[in-house]
């Protein structure tokens, strides 16, 4: 078994993970939550404490909520364009409609930016989402996904991509496990790869695989960077709602609003330094009947005290909280 892995492209960049099954009959059971590598996670560095206001509930079954805009863009501050026409700004879903979630902030997103955010969502809702949203019937925009288009990874340290019929797809929701961000904690610049794997298997099991001879193969790639900027976006869109655009100044969207094709280097590793697990934290994990859940409040580090959001998704499966500091 291995956390290090490439994304479905000849060049390795680190930004990229995958966690592999050389032997099939330690898949963890279906229908329970495991962290692995197992006793990997251990408290290194001093952490802010969260306090958390209401605890935003987004349900198994799709329920819209509208959110008030603010009268510009959430992301660039936009209002008028160069020629001083006002922007047209469109709803945005706080968690990406690809999650199953239905909540909205009306009036706050500019094309350009609206361009850039669903770059990084379209590419996940495929590769690290694909097969959770197909085998939990998760429809997004265009429907429920097809999973004739998710390729199983037979390869290790190189992808070795294979189609299985739907049903015997493997699927094992895999989440990663952060350190505390420097932003909050006492760790410093530069901890941006996860220490361990959270993972939630669906429907993997042994006797399915073996009848196409599979004998090994890895989980979907966490591109790190393009969930990082998924969750900068949740955590921005909810708090700019919450607190309201101007109550701080905005940490992540130089994170949110940036292009990063899967063959690009990393950005800037201060571009992690926000978001981050929080190890005491713990309390707020656990059994949930949500199927994500956002929660506001403030980290207390040292005496500084920051706006963040508290994120979980697939709560209901057991998954990390991740913090992220707006400020
Ligand atoms: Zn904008």
């Amino acid at each position: 078994m291995s956390i290090a892995g490439d994304p479905n492209v000849d060049q390795p960049v680190q930004r990229h993970w995958k966690f592999r099954w050389e032997d099939l009959a330690t898949l963890p059971a279906k229908g329970e939550r495991h962290v692995q590598p197992r006793g990997g996670a251990f408290r290194m560095y001093a952490e802010g404490a969260f306090k958390g206001f209401d605890i935003e509930c987004l349900p198994l079954l799709k329920k819209s909520v509208k959110l008030r805009g603010q009268g510009r863009c959430v992301y660039c501050g936009g209002t008028h364009d160069a020629a001083g026409r006002p922007l047209k700004l469109t709803s945005e879903h706080v968690v990406p409609e690809f999650l199953g979630a239905g909540l909205e902030l009306t009036a706050s997103s500019c094309d350009a930016c609206q361009t850039k955010t669903s770059s990084f969502e379209h590419a996940l809702s495929e590769d690290l989402f694909g097969p959770a949203r197909s085998v939990l019937d998760i429809k997004g925009k265009s429907g429920t996904l097809d999973l004739r288009h998710i390729r199983l990874d037979l390869g290790g340290l190189t992808s070795d991509p294979h189609v299985l019929p739907a049903f015997h797809h493997p699927t094992i929701l895999i989440l990663p496990s952060l350190y505390p961000a420097p932003a909050f904690s006492s760790a410093p610049v530069g901890i941006d790869h996860p220490y361990a794997f959270w993972m939630y298997n669906i429907n993997a099991d042994k006797k399915a695989l073996d009848q196409y001879d599979i004998e090994a193969f890895s989980t979907q790639t966490v591109d790190q960077l393009r969930f990082s900027q998924l969750l900068a976006k949740i955590g921005h869109v909810y708090g700019s709602s919450y607190f309201g655009v101007g109550s701080f100044q905005p940490a992540l969207t130089q994170l949110i609003r940036g292009d990063y094709p899967i063959a690009d280097p990393n950005p800037p590793r201060e571009f992690y330094s926000h978001i981050g697990c929080l190890w005491q934290c713990r309390d707020y994990d656990g059994k949930s009947e949500c199927l994500h859940e956002i929660q506001p409040g403030s980290i207390n580090f040292n005496g500084k005290l920051t706006k963040a959001v508290r994120i979980r998704l697939f709560s209901c499966f057991d998954m990390p909280s991740y913090f992220v500091a707006l400020e």
